[in-house]
């Protein structure tokens, strides 16, 4: 296959996949993925979320290991304490890290978005399995969808508002034991009548979380993230992209014996055998 793409084959480029053409938002439902690239990251989200969960319990000192405290502008990385007359340091730290961001995305593309962001993670390795959980497979969701209200869709949908809300709430709490440490939290926890603006902002992050999880969604890294605003200029032809492979999906509809035969050959979907760029025919 060429590596030009008709205009019709680039007609893909044209509209963002989760927007309709009057500018509404096509919701999407994915079909379960499986396989072992997925499997790997279902351990490695295991592995993120059991860190995620623990380390505001960990001590070093008397001290959390880390703190984000910007109400007190006090800081701890590694259990070491920065004020704010140490931040130059963390300045330099900053550009430091950026440009290790620049220089990893640009020959690992978005690996991070895949495996180690916060925003991926909770959506797809959390939120998502409960929903296949609950609403079934993709299928299913959109059958749910267009049923009428009767019970059993409010049944579903009662459910999956008190569990998402719940987790929402759940990880709201350990963003503030992240700013606050674990012991403020537990102190707010057990007297709560004390803090009644801490738990109404607790209260306003988990409905942005909720939001977030139960509806915007993909949008994030669309719409909200600067680093997914960022791409088209760290990206080149040789980064590592974990993205639509238009060379085997495009044109879309049918599958012919042929092209079936190709894709389950690992070829790409239009390979006719020659030597081209993007299938395992490559440079061959
Ligand atoms: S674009 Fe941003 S929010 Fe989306 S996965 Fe990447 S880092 Fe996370």
């Amino acid at each position: 296959m060429s590596d030009v793409l008709t205009d019709e084959q680039e007609e893909f480029r044209d509209s963002v996949a989760t927007i309709t053409k009057e500018g509404k938002r096509n919701f999407i439902h994915p079909k379960k993925p499986k396989g072992k690239f997925y499997n790997l990251r279902t351990w490695f989200s295991v592995f993120y979320l059991v860190v995620f969960f623990t380390l505001p319990f960990i001590k070093v000192y008397g001290e959390p290991l880390f703190m984000f405290n910007i109400v007190e502008r006090k800081f701890i990385l590694f259990g070491m304490i920065f004020w704010p007359q140490d931040f130059f340091i963390f300045g330099i730290g900053m550009l430091t890290f950026i440009v290790f961001i620049i220089l990893f995305t640009v020959v690992f593309g978005r690996v991070f978005c895949g495996w180690a962001c916060p925003q991926t993670i909770f959506m797809e390795m959390v939120f998502r399995k409960i929903e296949y959980w609950i609403d079934g497979d993709a299928t299913q969701q959109r059958q749910l969808k267009k049923m009428p209200w009767n019970g059993e869709k409010i049944r579903k949908r009662a459910i999956k508002f008190v569990v998402f809300y719940t987790i929402s709430f759940i990880i709201a709490n350990f963003f503030l034991a992240y700013i606050v440490g674990m012991d403020q939290l537990l102190r707010y926890v057990t007297h709560p009548g004390e803090s009644i603006g801490t738990l109404a902002a607790l209260l306003l992050f988990t409905t942005v979380f909720f939001f977030v999880y139960w509806w915007f969604r993909e949008q994030v890294c669309i719409v909200v993230c600067p680093y997914g605003r960022l791409q088209g200029v760290l990206l080149d032809a040789n980064s590592i992209v974990v993205a639509y492979d238009y060379k085997r999906g495009e044109k879309r509809g049918k599958l012919t014996q042929k092209e079936k035969e190709n894709l389950k050959a690992g070829y790409g979907r239009n390979c006719s055998g020659k030597s081209c760029s993007g299938c395992a025919h490559a440079g061959k």
